[in-house]
């Protein structure tokens, strides 16, 4: 199906875009890579009459690190993330996690921010960016504001960003210790059936710090703050690491879908979990 006809805008800068949305309105629509965009446009599953590019924008663009402060322009592709080598040594859960997105081709275009601004419980970057307890950086009609990523969502499709907004930026501590991105799905460039993101510190012998945070296993991504405390704290022995993984696994609410029925999802929710927290105590 082709889509619906629109006006096509390509505004030079973040202002234009915020008039172009404050004029239009529900209407209106930034578009990003298309990855996500295009195909339910072609779908007619949303009708939009103005499409705003962000693609000349060349502020929402580029990785900085800066002391230990990562900040990431919203359209920043996904391949750019892979091949930063900075980024990499930083922070090497983020290329670890987007080598898992998609393919090549998806993430030539898609970017960071489209992916987390979507809303789509599928997609790994919202629970990455919980994992690593990330701030949104927003600017609308009334300004400029932030939001934490373990706040953002609210149901699928629902996000804390108003129709006026759009998110310019995410910033993030660079963390230290053990970390594991851990996806599994039916084949290579598919959404996560479950996947995980763990973060782990160790002094002393005993875990001091930990996140976790799941993707796909429920309408938004999931903070596990009861497997974080079943953690912290602890030797990471096994009694630990299983009730972390049980935690995790109640904390998560899927649906029946194409990928199976909720029971495998939680099974295999267990198993990625599990094999997450292993791999960050390893790294740890
Ligand atoms: C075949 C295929 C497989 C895929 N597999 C995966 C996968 O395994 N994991 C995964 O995470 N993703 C996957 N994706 C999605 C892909 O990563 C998308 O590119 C990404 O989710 C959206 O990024 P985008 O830049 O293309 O955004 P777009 O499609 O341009 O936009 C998506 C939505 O976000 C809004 N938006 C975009 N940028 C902003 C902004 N700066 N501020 C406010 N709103 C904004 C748009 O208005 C739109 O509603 C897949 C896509 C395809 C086509």
């Amino acid at each position: 199906m082709i889509t619906s006809s629109f006006e096509y805008h390509k505004p030079e800068n973040v202002d234009g875009v915020i008039s172009l949305l404050t004029e239009w309105g529900d209407d209106a629509r930034v578009i990003a890579g298309g990855h996500s965009l295009i195909p339910v446009m072609k779908q007619r599953m949303t009708d939009i009459s103005h499409l705003i590019d962000l693609g000349a924008i060349e502020s929402l663009k580029g990785i900085s690190i800066d002391g230990g402060t990562v900040t990431i322009g919203a359209m920043t592709t996904q391949h750019e993330l892979i091949s930063d080598e900075a980024l990499a040594k930083a922070v090497p859960l983020i290329r670890e996690a987007s080598l898992q997105i998609a393919d090549p081709q998806v993430r030539y275009l898609g970017t960071i921010g489209g992916n987390i601004a979507n809303g789509d419980p599928a997609n790994d970057m919202p629970g990455l960016m919980q994992t690593l307890d990330a701030t949104y950086h927003l600017t609308g009609a009334n300004g400029n504001r932030t939001v934490q990523a373990r706040e953002f969502y609210e149901a699928a499709y629902f996000t804390a960003r108003e129709d006026d907004e759009i998110l310019t930026a995410i910033s993030f501590d660079a963390p230290s210790g053990g970390y594991a991105y851990e996806k599994q799905k039916r084949k290579i460039g598919d959404y996560a059936t479950a996947a995980a993101g763990v973060l782990i510190s160790v002094k002393a012998g005993k875990c001091s710090a930990a996140s976790v945070a799941l993707t796909n296993l429920s309408d938004t991504p999931v903070y596990c703050e009861d497997a974080v405390d079943a953690l912290v704290g602890s030797t990471l022995d096994d009694l630990a690491i299983k009730a972390a993984v049980k935690a995790a696994v109640d904390a998560s609410d899927p649906v029946a879908d194409t990928r199976g029925p909720v029971e495998f999802k939680k099974h295999v929710a267990g198993i990625i979990v599990k094999k997450a927290i292993n791999s960050a105590v390893a790294r740890a």
